[in-house]
C-alpha cells in the first residue's frame, strides 16, 4: 500500500534532516512537489493523496542528490532573483540574493531615462540585466556570454519572462563580441575567486557551480582589468557600471577604475557587511 503525500514528505524531511541538510522541511517539501507538479497550496490540498508508485524513483533520485550536498536551486533547476524566477542549467551559477544589489542601483541610476541601454558582462542565466529589464519598461539588454549554454539559458530565461523583445544574447569574451555599441549601464559580476581559493569554497558551491563562473585568474582580478581596460569605449559620456566584487577586493578594483579614468567610485556593503559592489561613472 503506498503512504499518502503528505506522510511521504514528512519521511523525507525527517531523512533530510538526519542528513544534516538544514533545510529539511522546505527541500523535502520543495522536491515533493516538483515530482508531482504541485504548487505549495497543491501540495496541503493533496495531503491524503496517496502518492503515486510510478514516481518514487524520479523522487529517490532527487533525494540522493541533496543528500550528496547539490544545492536544492541546482537540483529543482530554477532559483528566485529578484522576484522573478530564473532557469538554471549546468554552465550557470546560481543566482545570489547580494548580487540584487547591482539591480537596486541599475534601476536607481536609470530611472529617470526613458530608453536606456544596459549591457550585462558575464551574464550566465541573464539574472541581472533581465531584472533590470523587467523593472526599467523603456530599458534594452545586451546580455554577453563565453559558453553558448549559458547564454541559451539566458535566452530562454528572457523568453520565459516576456523580455525577448528587448533583450539581445551576444556570444563570445567579454567586449569583444560587440560592435560599436554603446551602453547608459555596464552591469557585471565576473568569476572574481582567486584560482587557489576555489578550494576552500563550500562544497555546494565549488562541486556544482561551474568553474569558469568562479576562477578569476591567479589574483581573482584579472576579469577586472579587462572591464576596466575596456569599458570606457563602451559607455556613453557620464555612462555608469557597476561590478560585484569579492570581500576583500574594493581597494585593488578601485585602483583599476581610477587608473582607467573613471570617476564617482563608490563601493557599497551587502546586508552582511561585506565589500560587495563597485559603481564608477565614466568621465562627461
Ligand atoms: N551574471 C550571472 C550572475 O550574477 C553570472 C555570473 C557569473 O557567471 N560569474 O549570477
Amino acid at each position: 500500500m503506498s503512504s499518502g503525500i503528505g506522510r511521504t514528505w514528512r519521511e523525507l524531511r525527517d531523512r533530510l534532516a538526519a542528513a544534516e541538510i538544514p533545510t529539511a522541511a522546505l527541500d523535502a517539501q520543495l522536491l515533493v512537489r516538483h515530482v508531482l507538479d504541485l504548487d505549495a497550496t497543491g501540495l496541503i490540498a493533496s495531503e491524503t493523496d496517496p502518492f503515486p508508485g510510478g514516481k518514487s524513483e524520479d523522487l529517490e533520485a532527487l533525494v540522493l542528490r541533496r543528500i550528496a550536498g547539490e544545492p536544492i536551486a541546482r537540483i529543482l533547476g530554477v532559483q528566485e532573483f529578484y522576484g522573478l524566477d530564473f532557469g538554471l542549467n549546468a554552465a550557470t551559477l546560481i543566482p545570489r540574493p547580494e548580487t540584487e544589489m547591482l539591480v537596486d542601483f541599475g534601476i536607481e541610476h536609470l530611472k529617470s531615462h526613458p530608453a536606456p541601454a544596459v549591457l550585462d558582462l558575464g551574464t550566465g542565466t541573464g539574472c541581472i540585466v533581465l531584472s533590470l529589464l523587467a523593472n526599467l519598461p523603456g530599458a534594452r539588454g545586451w546580455g554577453v556570454d563565453i559558453s553558448a549554454d549559458a547564454l541559451e539559458q539566458a535566452q530562454a530565461n528572457a523568453e520565459a519572462l516576456g523580455l525577448a523583445d528587448r533583450f539581445v544574447a551576444r556570444h563570445g569574451s567579454w567586449f569583444d563580441p560587440l560592435g560599436g555599441e554603446k551602453f547608459d549601464l555596464i552591469v557585471s559580476n565576473p568569476p572574481y575567486i582567486a584560482s587557489a581559493t576555489i578550494e576552500t569554497l563550500d562544497a555546494g558551491v565549488k562541486s556544482f557551480d561551474p568553474m569558469a563562473a568562479l576562477d578569476g585568474g591567479a589574483d581573482g582580478l584579472g576579469p577586472y582589468r579587462i572591464i576596466a581596460a575596456k569599458a570606457r569605449e563602451h559607455l556613453v559620456a557620464a555612462g555608469a557600471r557597476a561590478l560585484e566584487i569579492g570581500f576583500d577586493q574594493g581597494h585593488m578594483v578601485n585602483e583599476l577604475l581610477s587608473s582607467a579614468g573613471f570617476c564617482e567610485i563608490a563601493i557599497a556593503k551587502d546586508l552582511a557587511g561585506h565589500d560587495r559592489m563597485v559603481t564608477a561613472r565614466a568621465p562627461k
